[in-house]
Protein backbone atom coordinates (compact mmCIF):
# COMPACT_ATOMS: atom_id res chain seq x y z
CA UNK A 1 0.00 0.00 0.00
CA UNK A 2 2.62 2.46 1.10
CA UNK A 3 4.39 1.18 -2.30
CA UNK A 4 1.59 2.22 -4.30
CA UNK A 5 1.38 5.47 -2.60
CA UNK A 6 5.49 6.47 -2.99
CA UNK A 7 4.47 5.64 -6.97
CA UNK A 8 1.25 8.24 -7.09
CA UNK A 9 3.56 10.61 -5.44
CA UNK A 10 5.85 10.24 -7.70
CA UNK A 11 3.58 10.78 -10.94
CA UNK A 12 2.02 13.62 -8.79
CA UNK A 13 5.36 14.91 -8.55
CA UNK A 14 6.39 14.86 -12.17
CA UNK A 15 2.94 16.36 -13.15
CA UNK A 16 3.26 19.47 -10.91
CA UNK A 17 7.09 20.02 -12.07
CA UNK A 18 5.07 19.71 -16.31
CA UNK A 19 2.40 21.92 -15.29
CA UNK A 20 4.85 24.95 -13.54
CA UNK A 21 7.32 24.00 -16.67
CA UNK A 22 4.59 24.52 -18.95
CA UNK A 23 3.35 27.89 -17.14
CA UNK A 24 6.79 29.31 -17.03
CA UNK A 25 7.01 29.26 -20.70
CA UNK A 26 3.31 30.61 -20.71
CA UNK A 27 4.28 34.07 -18.62
CA UNK A 28 7.72 34.36 -20.94
CA UNK A 29 5.00 34.39 -24.10
CA UNK A 30 2.54 36.13 -22.22
CA UNK A 31 2.10 40.02 -23.64
CA UNK A 32 3.89 42.87 -22.08
CA UNK A 33 1.27 45.20 -19.63
CA UNK A 34 -0.44 47.54 -21.14
CA UNK A 35 0.78 50.27 -19.27
CA UNK A 36 4.12 49.91 -21.58
CA UNK A 37 7.58 49.64 -20.72
CA UNK A 38 9.31 52.28 -19.07
CA UNK A 39 11.83 54.57 -20.36
CA UNK A 40 14.29 57.61 -19.01
CA UNK A 41 14.28 60.39 -21.41
CA UNK A 42 15.10 64.22 -21.26
CA UNK A 43 13.44 66.54 -23.76
CA UNK A 44 14.83 69.95 -22.90
CA UNK A 45 18.44 70.47 -23.25
CA UNK A 46 21.00 73.24 -25.09
CA UNK A 47 23.79 73.07 -26.83
CA UNK A 48 26.90 75.37 -28.30
CA UNK A 49 24.07 76.14 -30.76
CA UNK A 50 22.44 78.49 -28.34
CA UNK A 51 23.21 79.42 -25.02
CA UNK A 52 24.71 75.89 -23.93
CA UNK A 53 28.50 75.31 -23.11
CA UNK A 54 28.70 71.99 -24.46
CA UNK A 55 28.40 70.35 -28.39
CA UNK A 56 26.10 68.36 -29.64
CA UNK A 57 28.17 65.19 -29.29
CA UNK A 58 28.68 65.88 -25.43
CA UNK A 59 25.11 66.06 -25.05
CA UNK A 60 24.11 62.83 -26.54
CA UNK A 61 26.93 61.18 -25.11
CA UNK A 62 26.54 61.81 -21.38
CA UNK A 63 22.70 61.43 -22.33
CA UNK A 64 23.84 57.37 -23.51
CA UNK A 65 25.51 57.33 -20.19
CA UNK A 66 23.14 58.45 -17.71
CA UNK A 67 20.90 55.98 -19.12
CA UNK A 68 18.34 57.59 -20.88
CA UNK A 69 16.72 55.96 -24.13
CA UNK A 70 15.46 59.38 -25.68
CA UNK A 71 16.31 63.17 -25.71
CA UNK A 72 14.93 66.72 -27.64
CA UNK A 73 17.67 69.07 -28.47
CA UNK A 74 16.03 72.17 -28.04
CA UNK A 75 18.53 75.03 -28.58
CA UNK A 76 16.94 78.35 -28.63
CA UNK A 77 17.37 78.89 -32.21
CA UNK A 78 16.83 76.95 -34.82
CA UNK A 79 19.69 74.83 -35.43
CA UNK A 80 19.57 73.14 -38.99
CA UNK A 81 22.54 71.31 -38.74
CA UNK A 82 21.74 69.84 -35.14
CA UNK A 83 18.33 69.12 -36.25
CA UNK A 84 19.65 66.72 -38.86
CA UNK A 85 22.25 65.33 -36.21
CA UNK A 86 19.50 64.48 -34.08
CA UNK A 87 17.15 63.44 -36.95
CA UNK A 88 19.78 60.80 -38.28
CA UNK A 89 21.45 59.89 -34.58
CA UNK A 90 21.76 56.34 -33.96
CA UNK A 91 23.05 56.52 -30.63
CA UNK A 92 19.80 57.18 -28.86
CA UNK A 93 16.57 58.17 -30.09
CA UNK A 94 16.67 61.87 -30.51
CA UNK A 95 13.44 63.84 -31.48
CA UNK A 96 13.95 66.65 -33.53
CA UNK A 97 13.07 69.25 -31.55
CA UNK A 98 13.42 73.55 -30.56
CA UNK A 99 12.87 75.71 -27.43
CA UNK A 100 10.42 78.63 -29.40
CA UNK A 101 10.47 82.16 -26.96
CA UNK A 102 6.71 82.52 -27.86
CA UNK A 103 4.96 85.93 -26.63
CA UNK A 104 3.66 84.30 -23.88
CA UNK A 105 6.89 82.06 -22.84
CA UNK A 106 8.72 79.60 -23.81
CA UNK A 107 7.55 76.63 -25.43
CA UNK A 108 8.94 73.37 -26.54
CA UNK A 109 8.29 72.15 -29.99
CA UNK A 110 8.96 68.85 -29.73
CA UNK A 111 8.67 66.26 -32.92
CA UNK A 112 9.01 69.09 -35.48
CA UNK A 113 10.27 69.46 -39.10
CA UNK A 114 11.24 73.08 -39.11
CA UNK A 115 11.25 76.55 -36.91
CA UNK A 116 7.09 77.19 -36.91
CA UNK A 117 8.24 80.64 -37.85
CA UNK A 118 11.13 79.91 -40.67
CA UNK A 119 9.35 82.41 -42.97
CA UNK A 120 8.94 85.26 -40.59
CA UNK A 121 12.14 84.92 -38.86
CA UNK A 122 14.29 85.21 -42.10
CA UNK A 123 17.28 87.28 -41.79
CA UNK A 124 15.91 88.24 -38.34
CA UNK A 125 18.64 89.87 -36.11
CA UNK A 126 20.46 87.71 -34.36
CA UNK A 127 21.49 85.69 -31.92
CA UNK A 128 18.74 86.35 -29.80
CA UNK A 129 15.51 83.95 -30.17
CA UNK A 130 12.73 85.34 -33.00
CA UNK A 131 9.25 84.48 -32.72
CA UNK A 132 8.08 86.13 -35.76
CA UNK A 133 5.64 88.42 -34.42
CA UNK A 134 3.29 85.01 -34.22
CA UNK A 135 0.80 84.68 -31.44
CA UNK A 136 0.66 81.28 -29.01
CA UNK A 137 -1.83 79.74 -30.85
CA UNK A 138 -0.52 80.46 -34.20
CA UNK A 139 2.80 78.68 -32.92
CA UNK A 140 0.77 75.64 -31.30
CA UNK A 141 -1.24 75.33 -34.72
CA UNK A 142 1.73 75.70 -37.08
CA UNK A 143 3.44 73.14 -34.74
CA UNK A 144 0.53 70.63 -34.46
CA UNK A 145 0.65 71.33 -38.50
CA UNK A 146 3.73 69.34 -38.60
CA UNK A 147 2.99 66.46 -36.17
CA UNK A 148 4.77 68.15 -33.45
CA UNK A 149 3.92 68.86 -30.02
CA UNK A 150 3.56 72.03 -28.16
CA UNK A 151 4.85 71.70 -24.21
CA UNK A 152 4.61 74.57 -22.17
CA UNK A 153 8.06 75.26 -20.98
CA UNK A 154 8.91 76.01 -16.98
CA UNK A 155 5.41 78.00 -17.10
CA UNK A 156 6.07 79.57 -13.71
CA UNK A 157 9.60 81.56 -14.15
CA UNK A 158 8.35 83.43 -17.17
CA UNK A 159 8.48 87.66 -16.71
CA UNK A 160 6.94 89.73 -17.56
CA UNK A 161 4.52 87.52 -19.49
CA UNK A 162 3.55 84.10 -18.65
CA UNK A 163 1.84 81.25 -19.78
CA UNK A 164 -1.70 81.25 -17.78
CA UNK A 165 -4.59 78.91 -16.90
CA UNK A 166 -6.22 80.14 -20.18
CA UNK A 167 -3.11 79.73 -22.12
CA UNK A 168 -2.53 76.26 -21.36
CA UNK A 169 -5.38 73.96 -22.93
CA UNK A 170 -3.65 75.31 -26.37
CA UNK A 171 -0.89 72.69 -24.97
CA UNK A 172 -0.15 69.06 -25.32
CA UNK A 173 1.46 69.40 -21.85
CA UNK A 174 3.90 71.22 -19.65
CA UNK A 175 6.51 71.20 -17.53
CA UNK A 176 5.39 70.63 -14.16
CA UNK A 177 8.66 70.97 -12.24
CA UNK A 178 11.99 72.50 -12.80
CA UNK A 179 15.17 72.29 -11.61
CA UNK A 180 15.67 76.50 -10.90
CA UNK A 181 12.26 76.22 -9.27
CA UNK A 182 12.02 77.37 -5.15
CA UNK A 183 8.76 76.56 -3.30
CA UNK A 184 7.09 79.25 -4.53
CA UNK A 185 7.09 78.40 -8.40
CA UNK A 186 6.55 74.74 -7.29
CA UNK A 187 3.34 76.08 -5.67
CA UNK A 188 2.43 78.71 -8.83
CA UNK A 189 2.74 75.18 -11.23
CA UNK A 190 0.41 72.85 -9.16
CA UNK A 191 -2.83 75.73 -8.84
CA UNK A 192 -1.63 76.38 -12.38
CA UNK A 193 -2.47 72.67 -13.41
CA UNK A 194 -5.01 72.24 -10.77
CA UNK A 195 -6.68 75.62 -12.66
CA UNK A 196 -6.02 73.34 -16.36
CA UNK A 197 -5.27 69.78 -15.86
CA UNK A 198 -2.88 68.79 -18.27
CA UNK A 199 -0.14 65.90 -19.06
CA UNK A 200 2.91 66.62 -17.27
CA UNK A 201 6.80 65.84 -18.49
CA UNK A 202 10.07 66.99 -16.53
CA UNK A 203 13.11 67.71 -18.11
CA UNK A 204 16.70 69.31 -16.98
CA UNK A 205 16.77 72.15 -19.46
CA UNK A 206 20.31 71.77 -19.09
CA UNK A 207 22.96 74.17 -20.53
CA UNK A 208 25.44 71.62 -20.32
CA UNK A 209 26.44 68.26 -20.26
CA UNK A 210 27.03 68.28 -16.01
CA UNK A 211 23.56 69.00 -15.13
CA UNK A 212 21.66 66.53 -17.34
CA UNK A 213 20.91 64.42 -14.55
CA UNK A 214 19.12 67.17 -11.79
CA UNK A 215 15.48 66.09 -13.38
CA UNK A 216 14.01 63.54 -16.53
CA UNK A 217 11.32 62.18 -17.10
CA UNK A 218 10.61 58.44 -17.18
CA UNK A 219 7.69 57.53 -19.56
CA UNK A 220 5.47 54.42 -20.17
CA UNK A 221 5.95 54.04 -23.87
CA UNK A 222 4.35 51.15 -26.27
CA UNK A 223 6.91 51.81 -28.23
CA UNK A 224 10.79 53.12 -28.23
CA UNK A 225 9.89 56.22 -31.36
CA UNK A 226 9.37 58.79 -31.51
CA UNK A 227 5.27 58.18 -31.94
CA UNK A 228 5.55 56.17 -28.84
CA UNK A 229 7.51 59.07 -26.82
CA UNK A 230 4.73 61.76 -27.91
CA UNK A 231 1.78 58.89 -27.57
CA UNK A 232 3.68 58.68 -23.66
CA UNK A 233 3.64 62.64 -22.97
CA UNK A 234 -0.34 63.08 -24.29
CA UNK A 235 -1.24 60.21 -22.33
CA UNK A 236 0.69 61.19 -19.44
CA UNK A 237 2.56 58.50 -18.89
CA UNK A 238 5.17 60.52 -17.69
CA UNK A 239 7.06 60.70 -14.13
CA UNK A 240 9.62 62.92 -12.47
CA UNK A 241 12.94 61.55 -11.76
CA UNK A 242 16.57 62.22 -10.93
CA UNK A 243 18.91 64.27 -9.18
CA UNK A 244 16.64 67.19 -7.74
CA UNK A 245 13.33 65.06 -8.48
CA UNK A 246 10.43 66.52 -6.00
CA UNK A 247 12.67 68.94 -4.23
ZN1 LIG B 1 13.25 78.36 -21.49
ZN1 LIG C 1 15.60 75.84 -22.12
Amino acid sequence: MLKMHSVYAKYALAALVLVAVLLSFVALAAPKVSAGNLYAGNLHMHTDCSDGEDSYDAMVEESVRLGFRFIAITDHNFCPNYIERCRNETRILCIPSMEFTTPNWHMLAIGIAKNPAEEECIGAPGPGPCDGGLSLQETVWRVHAQGGLAIAAHPANGLPNKINAQDLPLFDAMECDHPSYGLAQGLETIMLRNGAPIPCVYDSDAHNAESLGVMYSVCGLDNLTEEGVKAAIVGNKCRQSGLLAGI
